[in-house]
């Protein structure tokens, strides 16, 4: 049978991954799936993807690659590595980076890409989980305009919006400006449910009155939510929220901008990835408690 699908390969099936490589896989792509860890493919091989041994195979004959990995390293042994993705793309592939990365590093893959006629485009996502998983993310990209147009299908595939920032890193900093606010919420939520449960006052009153007023972003509602239930269900890791942080003080310490609450913050995260390892990031909540053992 000849199939005329577009073929599309995922590397990288972690909690965001894997949500995505569904959508594509039901809205019919042809996709070929990899991941570092192979037991993390199984079901996307049983819902019909093509499961592959390295990235190597799984970008060959590929129109699009998706890398959804957790940093720069991880990109960097992915794409570069041995049987790593680049060298085995077709000429005039595209490949989409939607791993939150440091912009250098975003703007070095991109180089590599274009020393070998492939198209790229950096385009990380807002959304957590269940929005990986329910196709409702949205894009940050940056690349050159007919770049991100060919992959606009594609990744409306996976979410809602393509949002076109500019040229390569622009997705990658907005994308660290965004992160950077949310972590210092996040961070500042914890020590605010920390303080209204040490207060006397109603913690159920006095949270749906805050959450409603001026400090109610929708990220402060739902994690005040899982931090009052102690409900750690990992969509996101506080050891990846940690890297964010890190990625954007880095990025804009080079430009003057020195981000203080952006250090405190990657503080917290980063002890609640030491003492709560793969726990949701409102477990930052137990590091402010100091409870020790965060509930199941
Ligand atoms: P995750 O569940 O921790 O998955 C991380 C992925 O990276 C896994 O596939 C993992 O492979 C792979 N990986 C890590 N180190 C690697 C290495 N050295 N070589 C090869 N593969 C490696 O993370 P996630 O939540 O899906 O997040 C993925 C990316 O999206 C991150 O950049 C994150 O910041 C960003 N993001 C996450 C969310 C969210 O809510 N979760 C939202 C927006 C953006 P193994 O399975 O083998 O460990």
């Amino acid at each position: 049978m000849n199939d005329t699908r577009i073929k599309v390969a995922v590397l990288g099936l972690g909690i965001m991954g894997r949500g995505m490589a569904g959508q594509l896989n039901a809205k019919g792509f042809d996709v070929t799936v990899w991941n570092r860890d192979p037991a993390k493919a199984r079901a996307l091989g049983d819902a019909g993807a093509t499961v592959a041994a390295s990235p190597a195979e799984a970008v060959r004959g590929a129109a699009f690659v998706i890398a959804m990995l957790a940093h720069d390293d991880a990109s960097r042994a992915v794409w570069l590595g041995d049987d790593g993705a680049l060298a085995a793309m077709d000429a005039g592939a595209v490949a989409i980076e939607c791993s939150t990365l440091s912009v250098d590093w975003a703007k070095t893959l991109a180089n590599a890409t274009a020393e070998r006629a492939i198209g790229f485009i950096d385009a990380p996502v807002t959304g957590t989980k269940p929005q990986a998983a329910g196709g409702t993310l949205r894009f940050f990209t940056g690349g050159d305009e007919a770049t991100v147009a060919k992959a606009e299908p594609v990744l409306l595939a996976m979410g809602t919006e393509v949002i076109r920032l500019g040229p390569v890193g622009s997705g990658a900093l907005l994308k660290l400006i965004n992160n950077f606010l949310c972590g210092v919420q996040v961070a500042s939520l914890a020590e605010a449910i920390t303080m209204v449960e040490r207060s006397g006052l109603d913690v159920t009153q006095s949270m749906a009155v805050l959450t409603a007023g001026a400090p109610g972003s929708p990220l402060v509602k739902m994690l005040a939510a899982r931090m009052i239930e102690r409900d750690y269900e990992p969509n996101f890791l506080p050891s990846l929220m940690a890297k964010d942080l890190r990625y954007a003080a880095s990025t804009f310490a080079g430009q003057g901008v020195e981000l203080a609450s952006a250090e405190a913050a990657r503080a917290r995260f980063e002890a609640a990835a030491a003492q709560f390892g793969g726990k949701d990031m409102a477990v930052v909540a137990e590091v402010i408690r100091g409870a020790g053992k965060a509930r199941e």
